[in-house]
C-alpha cells in the first residue's frame, strides 16, 4: 500500500498553476515480442520486422530531434540486451549467466530466438549504437531500464532470481557506458519484485495510468480504452506515490497509440486534443501529465504520428516557457520529490536550492 500522505497531490497546494509533463519510452524491439509470435515460428513474421526496422532506422532519430527541438528530456526505458552490439553462445548456449523464466506461454528456452550474432547482421536485436545517440542528445536524455531480456516480472515464472540476474545485467552493462540507471519500467506493465529495484539503486518505476476504463476486464477494457482514445476524453493527472519498498511510482496519464490494428480509426487529431488537455489539466490542477510510447508505433504513419507528437510537444513547451509547465524525465520528477520534500517545482519560491541539487544529481 502506498503512503498517501506522500502524494505529489498532497503538496500542490505549495505550488500554485505549476505542472509536469513526462515523456517516457519503451525501446525493446526484437525483445518486446520475442515471446509472442508462434512457438512453431522460430523467424519473426516479415510485417514485424519491417516495422522494428523502420524503428531503428527512422522513428527514434526523428524522436530525437523533437525532443531536441522542443527540448524534452524523455526517459527511454531500454531493454538491456539493446547495450550490446554482439553476443555469441558459449558451448551451444546463449546467456549462460542468465537464469531462464519459466513462463507458461513459452516452452523453448527464452534465448532461443537471440540471434546470438551482431548488429550489423541483425539490428533489431542490439542497439549499442541506439544508447550511445541517445546518451548524447540535447536536452539530456534519460536512459532508464526495461529488464534485459523482456522477462515479464509480474508473471510467476519470472522468480526472484531471474528478476535480480535481469536487474544486474543491465545495471553493469549501464555502469560499462557510464550510466546509472534511477528508473524502471516493467515489461508489458507486469509489477513484481520491487524490492530487488530499490536494492540495485532504481529511483522510481512507472506504473499503469489511472483510468475509468481499468476497472474492466478483456474485451470491455479494450473496447473503453479505443472510445476513450476516439472521443480524446481528457487523461487523468499521473499519481506519483513514495512506496514501502523506497521508490517512487509514477502512473501514466496517456498512451500514443500506433496506427495499426484498432489504432487505425483513432484520428491523430484525437492523439494530439488528448495530449493537450492532458497538459492543460496538469497545469490546473499542480499535477503531472505523464505520456508513454513505444517508438514502433510510430512506424507505421511515421509522418502523421510524428507531426501529431509535435504539436504536443509545441503546446508544451510553449507552456513551459509561460513559467506554467516542468519538462522532466522520470528520473528527474522522482529525484525532486525525494530531495525537495516540500515539493519537487524548481521556481517555487523557497524551493530554488533543492530543485538545483536534483538538477546536479540527474542532469
Ligand atoms: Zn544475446
Amino acid at each position: 500500500m502506498a503512503h498517501k500522505t506522500e502524494t505529489l497531490s498532497a503538496r500542490s497546494d505549495r505550488a500554485p498553476n505549476r505542472g509536469v509533463f513526462i515523456v517516457s519510452l519503451d525501446l525493446e524491439l526484437a525483445w518486446g515480442a520475442s515471446d509472442l509470435w508462434g512457438q512453431r515460428t522460430a523467424r519473426m513474421p516479415e510485417p514485424l520486422s519491417e516495422v522494428l526496422l523502420q524503428t531503428r532506422d527512422v522513428v527514434i532519430d526523428a524522436l530525437l530531434e523533437l525532443f531536441q527541438q522542443y527540448r524534452i528530456p524523455a526517459t527511454w526505458a531500454i531493454v538491456g540486451h539493446l547495450f550490446l552490439d554482439h553476443c555469441e553462445p558459449v558451448n551451444g548456449l546463449r546467456h549462460p549467466d542468465m537464469p531462464r523464466p519459466t513462463h507458461s506461454w513459452f516452452k523453448d528456452d527464452w534465448y532461443t530466438r537471440d540471434p546470438a550474432s551482431t548488429i550489423q547482421t541483425d539490428p533489431i536485436w542490439y542497439g549499442r549504437d541506439i544508447v550511445k545517440k541517445i546518451m548524447i542528445a540535447e536536452p539530456r536524455q534519460e536512459v532508464g531500464c526495461h529488464s534485459f531480456s523482456h522477462v515479464i516480472f509480474g508473471d510467476e515464472g519470472c522468480s526472484e532470481d531471474v528478476a535480480e540476474a535481469e536487474v544486474r545485467k543491465c545495471v553493469a552493462l549501464a555502469q560499462e557506458l557510464g550510466i546509472e540507471l534511477r528508473s524502471f519500467v516493467f515489461p508489458r506493465s507486469q509489477e513484481g519484485h520491487h524490492s530487488i529495484l530499490s536494492k540495485y539503486g532504481f529511483l522510481c518505476y512507472r506504473t499503469r495510468r489511472p483510468g475509468w476504463f481499468n476497472a474492466l476486464g478483456g474485451r470491455a477494457h479494450k473496447l473503453a480504452r479505443l472510445l476513450n482514445d476516439l472521443l480524446a476524453l481528457s487523461p487523468s493527472c499521473a499519481v506519483v506515490e513514495k512506496q514501502p519498498s523506497g521508490l517512487w511510482s509514477i502512473s501514466t496519464s496517456a498512451y500514443y497509440r500506433s496506427a495499426s490494428g484498432v489504432g487505425r480509426i483513432v484520428p491523430v487529431q484525437s492523439r494530439v486534443r488528448q495530449g493537450i488537455k492532458g497538459i492543460h489539466r496538469a497545469i490546473e490542477t499542480s499535477g503531472v501529465f505523464h505520456l508513454c510510447l513505444h517508438p514502433w508505433s510510430l512506424a507505421v504513419e511515421t509522418e502523421r504520428l510524428l507531426g501529431g507528437l509535435q504539436r504536443i510537444l509545441e503546446y508544451a513547451v510553449r507552456e513551459s516557457q509561460e513559467g506554467r509547465l516542468n519538462l522532466l524525465s522520470m528520473g528527474q520528477l522522482a529525484e525532486r520529490m525525494e530531495t525537495s520534500w516540500s515539493h519537487p517545482f524548481e521556481h517555487v519560491p523557497g524551493h530554488r536550492v533543492e530543485a538545483r541539487k536534483a538538477e546536479g544529481v540527474i542532469g
